[in-house]
């Protein structure tokens, strides 16, 4: 595959210490290249978001590194850091994380950098299948499944370098949970987008275009699918 975009550098996240001590993440590398969707497939409690978290920005690492395009993540000071997860990163939550108290266009509009661009928001969510009156309803007002669009949208809306998505169909029914892989398949086909999935459901793996499989902090496994099915074809 082409460049990579993220490396990820013996990273390790270790919680407690003496006999309470948990290694979240023991000795982590690999790398994420341009334009692909890798799949980080592993069992509850095997590290997959803290790692996540750790690539977002939104956490930091007992030791080891994290660069995007080059540059190393982990010795970013406070204001950098917040700039890293505004500019670089879209995040998708299993539980969306939406403001409550904002419209779903005002959810997205509040991702953007700079105010001018206001306009891609109506675009945006037009492009995830909330066009018209959708727009301006409340987080309470939509479905599971129109909730994570609209965060989708927030994701995609500021034209982050690469999409992470923690379980992003943890909270939806099976019907609603494919409906979104197929629309994060898409963007990462149509547009190009860089993306990485996290779940711990094996057959959402066979839609990526690698799979790395954690157990217990470890990769355990790496796999290229060299024809990757569509989403809409999943079974689970
Ligand atoms: P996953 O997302 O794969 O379910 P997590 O990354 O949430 O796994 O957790 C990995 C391990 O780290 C688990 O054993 C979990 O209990 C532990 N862990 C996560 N966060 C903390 C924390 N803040 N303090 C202590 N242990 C934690
Ligand atoms: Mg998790």
């Amino acid at each position: 595959m082409s460049e990579a975009l993220l490396e990820i550098k013996n990273l390790k996240k270790y919680y407690g210490k003496g006999d309470s001590l948990v290694k979240a993440l023991d000795d982590i590398s690999f790398n994420v290249y341009k334009g692909e969707m890798l799949v980080l497939l592993g069992n509850s409690g095997c590290g997959k978001s803290t790692l996540l978290n750790i690539i977002g920005g939104m956490d930091s690492p007992t030791d080891g590194q994290v660069l995007l395009n080059g540059e190393d993540i982990t010795h970013y000071k406070d204001k950098e850091l917040t700039k890293y997860r505004k500019e670089k990163i879209g995040f998708i939550f299993q539980f969306y994380n939406l403001l409550p108290d904002l419209t779903a266009l005002e959810n997205v509009r509040m991702s953007l950098p700079k105010k001018d661009e206001n306009h891609l928001g109506e675009k945006t969510l037009e492009l995830v299948g909330l066009g018209d009156k959708k727009m301006h309803q409340y987080p309470s007002q939509m479905s599971g499944g129109e909730q994570q669009r609209v965060s989708i949208a927030r994701a995609l809306v500021k034209g982050a370098e690469i999409i992470l998505c923690d379980e992003p169909t943890g909270a939806l029914d099976d019907k609603t949970g494919r409906k979104i892989l197929e629309l994060l398949q898409d963007i990462v086909r149509k547009q190009g987008q860089t993306m990485v999935i996290v779940t711990h459901t094996t057959p959402i793996a066979d839609m990526a275009n690698r799979v790395i499989t954690l157990k217990n902090g470890k990769i355990i496994k790496e796999k290229v699918n060299e024809k990757p099915i569509d989403a809409k074809d999943i079974e689970w």
